[in-house]
């Protein structure tokens, strides 16, 4: 809850001016109450002599006091009544005006503090989504392995509404209403003290029987809710298992199951039912025990005629004391909402708190361009760390400067991975890979991938134009760069095509385009950035034979004047790298160039036999 506090000090302005025009409102709405007690005196006192007394005593002394105050209301509002030409209803007229602009004024405030507090309220659930949002694209990989993505999605949204839903609107309550409720608890001291103690008594009693219920009821709903989850299962089963059901005759059995079910759950609803309607009379036959008591007492106090407590002021006091309820009643709501969401709070933290192991060193070298090699040395790869099922062990390769080097095995085999720990993707678990002697550790990480250009299989592009999805983390980037680089990517002729050409909005992960466009698109992209490295990773399996070859000598240019690691399904598109990498379950079988390795009569030639064939 404090950390959520936390978040509003960037709107502390506006909180302030929220409590400012909150207490003003209470202030007003305490005014038009008091009004109670000379109201009271006009219609209760009858004779002129009471009256004419306390114009005796002359117009009170000046002094900076709620006595002084009230003396001085007191002076003015007789001296109406008894002005010949004003009198009594005068007063009540003045009366009248004064408790409607006093609620006038009242409201006015109340609305006020809301108006500011709407920046408050959506400032802080919007920058809850930003924080998320960012940790979200900034956690590795790796992360996600280990997560659902359904319960990350529900995290980010539902949960942050959540939060928008129970804590910031019960954010103003807890500020809010601790401060009316001390106000009017101050003004029923100053009217009477002791009276005010019988109230204060009651209090534990009251919260005591109070929280009891709500505890017992959350633990219905709670038993309740399971029955339904147990309830719906059987529904489902029942609907996917139709078939099997009708089959085996066993419409009987499965709907004795489902009776015996439905009943136990309507009994937990009914109890629960009961329960919540007993929250209601109990609480308002509190608030009358608590009446009573407040009125035998103060009745008590009135009768004595005392000298502490006329009728007029005791029955202020009751006015005040009903008062005090509706904002006790809603900070106890809020205490309850505040509960529901801290869960979410919890559930939205676990994201922001998780550690981020692939960060930038403190003291990172700089890497201009890349000049020399990069290399792999005693690579090992676990993707579960401290476990020992590596994914791959001991690799030892080396890329020279405008090379290509190719990766080929079988699914499964590790090529993916390792092609992945290149732009730290991941971290190898053992061993270093370091770009012209400089450890891939000890590079920014920013600066190590603005090196790298990569094309996967599956062509990963954004619901935007053509235009940008080509120009995708480079704003800047002009409508020729765009141009050239389609041209480049074999784009150009059919983007020119689309309706609207480069504006084209190319759908949901480019879903109005074909697969071969699409990765075209990715192709283009690589080319605008213009990266040293390159990284194919099975650039072409996903496409037809057509649009492979379109893709095929896309990649070819793209291919030109760089160091290139490519991950080729189809032996054919990678004859001529100048070495070929072949990987057996995390391990490297083989290596050479083409004819050396067809020579070996290894797994390659055996490979590429297999495919020969097709
Ligand atoms: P390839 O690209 O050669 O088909 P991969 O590198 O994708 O192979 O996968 C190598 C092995 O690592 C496979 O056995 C796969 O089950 C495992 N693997 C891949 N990704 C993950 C992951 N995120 N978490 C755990 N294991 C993984
Ligand atoms: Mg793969």
């Amino acid at each position: 809850f404090l950390r959520i506090i936390r978040l509003i000090k960037p709107y502390s302005g506006y909180a302030m001016l929220n409590s400012l025009f909150n207490i003003i409102a209470v202030v007003f709405s305490l005014f038009s109450l008091t009004m109670v007690a000379p109201f009271l005196d006009l219609l209760v006192l009858k004779g002129g002599d009471e009256y004419a007394k306390r114009l005796a005593d002359g117009k009170p002394q000046f002094e900076i006091s709620i006595e002084w105050a009230i003396d001085s209301f007191y002076y003015y509002f007789t001296s109406v009544i008894m002005d010949p030409d004003k009198g009594k209803l005068y007063a009540l007229y003045i009366i009248c005006i004064l408790v409607v602009v006093m609620f006038f004024c009242k409201n006015i405030f109340r609305y006020f503090a809301m108006f500011f507090l709407a920046p408050v309220r959506n400032g802080v659930v919007k920058d809850i989504r930003n924080t998320v949002h960012d940790k979200v694209s900034r956690l590795p990989l790796s992360y996600y392995s280990d997560e659902r993505k359904g319960d990350i999605m529900s995290r980010m949204t539902t949960d942050v509404h959540e939060i928008e839903w129970s804590v910031m609107s019960s954010l103003e309550a807890t500020f809010r209403d601790p401060v009316s409720i001390i106000i009017y608890l101050i003004t029923m001291i100053v009217i009477s003290p002791s009276l005010t103690l019988f109230v204060l008594a009651t209090l534990p009693v009251t919260v005591l029987i109070i929280t009891r219920i709500s505890k017992s009821l959350k633990r219905t709903s709670v038993k309740g809710k399971e029955k339904l989850g147990e309830l719906m299962s059987v529904m489902d089963e029942t609907l996917s298992g139709l078939r099997i059901i009708k089959a085996f005759n066993a419409e009987d059995s499965n709907q004795q199951k489902f009776t015996l079910l439905n009943r136990r759950y309507t009994e937990l609803m009914n109890r629960m039912l009961r329960k919540t309607d007993l929250a209601s009379p109990l609480s308002e036959f509190l608030g009358a025990c608590v009446l009573v008591v407040v009125m035998y007492f103060g009745g008590r106090l009135v009768l004595a005629e005392s000298e502490t407590l006329s009728a007029a002021l005791f029955i202020t006091f009751i006015a005040i004391f009903s008062q005090i309820i509706p904002p006790s009643k809603s900070f106890t709501n809020a205490f309850y909402k505040i509960q529901k969401g801290i869960a979410s709070a919890e559930r939205i933290y676990s994201i922001l708190d998780a550690e981020n192991h692939i960060k930038d060193p403190d003291h990172p070298k700089h890497i201009e361009q890349f000049s020399d090699r990069i290399e792999y040395k005693d690579v090992s790869f676990s993707y579960v760390r401290g476990d020992s099922g590596y994914v791959l062990r001991d690799i030892n390769l080396t890329i020279p400067k405008g090379k290509t080097v190719a990766l080929v095995g079988q699914s499964g085999s590790g090529k993916t991975t390792l092609a992945d720990m290149l732009p730290r993707f991941h971290d190898p678990t053992h061993g270093d890979i370091s770009i012209d002697g400089i450890s891939l550790r000890d590079l920014k990480v920013r600066d190590l991938r603005d090196l790298m250009g990569i094309v996967s299989q599956e062509s990963i592009l954004f619901n935007d134009t053509v235009f940008n999805n080509i120009a995708f983390g480079y704003p800047d980037a002009t409508r020729e760069d765009v141009e050239r680089a389609a041209t480049i990517a074999n784009a150009h002729e059919f983007i020119e095509g689309l309706y609207g050409g480069y504006d084209f909005q190319i759908g949901d992960r480019g879903s109005k385009l074909s697969g071969g466009q699409r990765q075209r698109l990715s192709i283009a992209r690589a080319v605008l950035k213009n990266p040293p490295i390159l990284i194919l990773d099975e650039a072409t399996s996903a496409l037809d034979t057509e649009s492979e070859r379109l893709v095929q000598d896309a990649l070819n240019n793209l291919m030109q004047n760089r160091t290139t690691l490519v991950i080729a399904h189809r032996l054919s598109t990678i004859q001529h790298a100048d070495e070929i990498v072949v990987m057996n379950q995390g391990v490297i079988e083989e290596r050479g160039t083409h004819d050396q390795l067809l020579t070996n009569r290894g797994l390659y030639k055996k490979l590429f036999d297999l495919q020969a064939f097709k």
